[in-house]
């Protein structure tokens, strides 16, 4: 599985950081970036929620 950012939709408020922060996070630019190495490791329904949970619908999954 891929979790990818829009960067130009992303508005880095840091919901999906805060939801899942082993695998997103908020970069002093403000935005998203995905620790990719990290998404095997963990639970794809948690991934799966903040992906769905973010309000800007900057965030994608490629199973
Ligand atoms: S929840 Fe969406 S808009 Fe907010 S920081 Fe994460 S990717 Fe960006």
């Amino acid at each position: 599985m891929k979790v990818l950012v829009d960067g130009s939709m992303c508005v880095g408020h840091g919901l999906c950081e805060a939801a899942v922060p082993e695998v997103f996070e908020v970069t002093d630019e403000g935005f998203a970036t995905v620790r990719q190495g990290e998404v095997a490791n963990t639970d794809p329904d948690r991934i799966r929620s903040a992906v769905n949970s973010c309000p800007a619908c900057a965030l994608t999954m490629e199973e």
